[in-house]
């Protein structure tokens, strides 16, 4: 069975076809810039890589776009619409609604667009993604999956602010939790790896956004991210923690306004107003270099994430794994010992030489005496989507 993928964000669709139960990719692409005159078309399959820039105006163009090439007669990889029986959606807000992977109904839809006032930025561009896809793939079963799902096991203690009852009550702020989906695809592969019955496990993304679970017996207990994605660690352009009270005083004291407050702790804090650059490899080769804002960066990065390694820890009581994924888990070598120094307190030791080995497959790089397993696990959303897809269809 081909499970189409979509993950339709404000001004982009990112795509894939995989091929279920044997979990065959099949091709893969990106429509960016929707909206714009140079909007940019990405396509992959084992014969072809092509990228074309475009007038593409709205999604419904950008997936029709898709489907042109999909269909294509040397370029495509199906004949006809019809070969796509089911869509797996990427909605990143699912509120308490949803704490699974849910079939799409007329009420579904209602609820993703609820949400949009919990998740602006990316409720609205999932919600649009799916009205197109039921109209270009009218046979195919529509399904969404929830970043928030995988958290919806994070008890009351640990979910709760400590706000007057009646905004949790009557406006439902609490915190949420986002990259459920990878979180829980690679602490999935940890468990099997780890072949343990009971286990305690932290699994840290690292990618543009950054975020870290507590995972108990394969359940979320604890999350970085908050009510909204901007809690927690230090991330490309987000400030993760800070006391709020610096908001009030931007606002009151400096005058500010609060969209301006939004913009700077959203789009230009972070790695980037601590070093003026964003990508961690831009950051490392400076660092290397002797420049002093960049070195500082990275210490504080590490040192966000040691704090919470220690936090979720004392929550588990013990620890057998933590794990790092997405693009800087994956890849920074740097990142990861900076993170794991002067943690043998807690049993985590890094094995220096197996850290800087490159692989794309699940990796150990602790020593062989560290308590705690290190883990590198690369991350695998779209499979992770087609896996919960093709479960709830199959
Ligand atoms: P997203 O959250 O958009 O899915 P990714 O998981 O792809 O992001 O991570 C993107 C980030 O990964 C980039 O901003 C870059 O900082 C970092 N990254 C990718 N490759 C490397 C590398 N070799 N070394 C250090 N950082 C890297």
């Amino acid at each position: 069975m081909n499970v189409l993928i979509i993950n339709s964000g404000s001004s982009s669709i990112k795509f894939q076809i995989i091929e279920m139960p044997s979990e065959t990719w099949v091709c893969s692409g990106l429509v960016e810039r929707i909206g714009q005159q140079d909007a940019v078309l990405n396509y992959k399959t084992s014969a072809t890589s092509l990228q074309q820039t475009e007038s593409i105006k709205t999604h419904k163009q950008g997936l029709h776009k898709i489907v042109e090439l999909l269909l294509h007669s040397e370029k495509g990889v199906i004949k006809s619409t019809d070969d796509i029986k089911v869509v797996g959606h990427r909605v990143v807000h699912g509120g308490n609604s949803f704490s699974n992977t849910t079939a799409i109904t007329t009420q579904v839809k209602q609820k993703i667009k609820e949400y949009a006032t919990l998740a602006p930025l990316h409720n609205p561009g999932n919600l649009e993604g799916i009205l197109v896809a039921e109209e270009v793939f009218p046979s195919a079963k529509q399904v969404a999956v929830f970043d928030t799902a995988f958290h919806q096991t994070i008890p009351e203690k640990a979910k709760r602010y400590a706000i007057p009852n009646q905004l949790y009550d009557e406006q439902s702020i609490q915190l949420y939790g986002f990259h459920g989906t990878s979180h829980q695809y690679v602490s999935e592969k940890a468990i099997a790896h780890l072949g343990l019955k009971n286990s305690k496990i932290i699994s840290i993304h690292l990618g543009n956004g950054c975020s870290m679970t507590a995972i108990l017996n394969g359940q979320s207990t604890d999350h970085s991210l908050g009510f909204t994605p901007s809690n927690g660690l230090i991330m490309g352009t987000r400030s993760g923690d800070i006391d709020h009270g610096i908001i009030y005083h931007l606002v009151n004291t400096l005058n500010y306004t609060v969209d301006e407050v939004k913009e700077i702790l959203t789009y230009k804090s972070g790695m980037l107003g601590l070093t003026g650059y964003n990508d961690l490899r831009d950051i490392e080769a400076e660092a290397e270099k002797g420049n002093r804002d960049c070195q500082l960066a990275l210490q504080m990065n590490a040192y966000r994430i040691q704090k919470y390694i220690g936090a979720y820890a004392a929550t588990l009581n013990g620890l057998d794994a933590i794990i790092f994924t997405a693009g800087i888990g994956e890849n920074s070598s740097l990142i990861r010992k900076l993170v794991c120094r002067n943690m043998d307190y807690l049993g985590i030791e890094l094995d220096d030489e197996k850290n800087e080995t490159k692989s794309k497959s699940l990796r150990e790089i602790n020593t062989p005496v560290s308590k705690v397993k290190i883990l590198v696990i690369p991350t695998n959303e779209e499979l992770e989507i087609a896996k919960q897809v093709f479960q709830l269809v199959k």
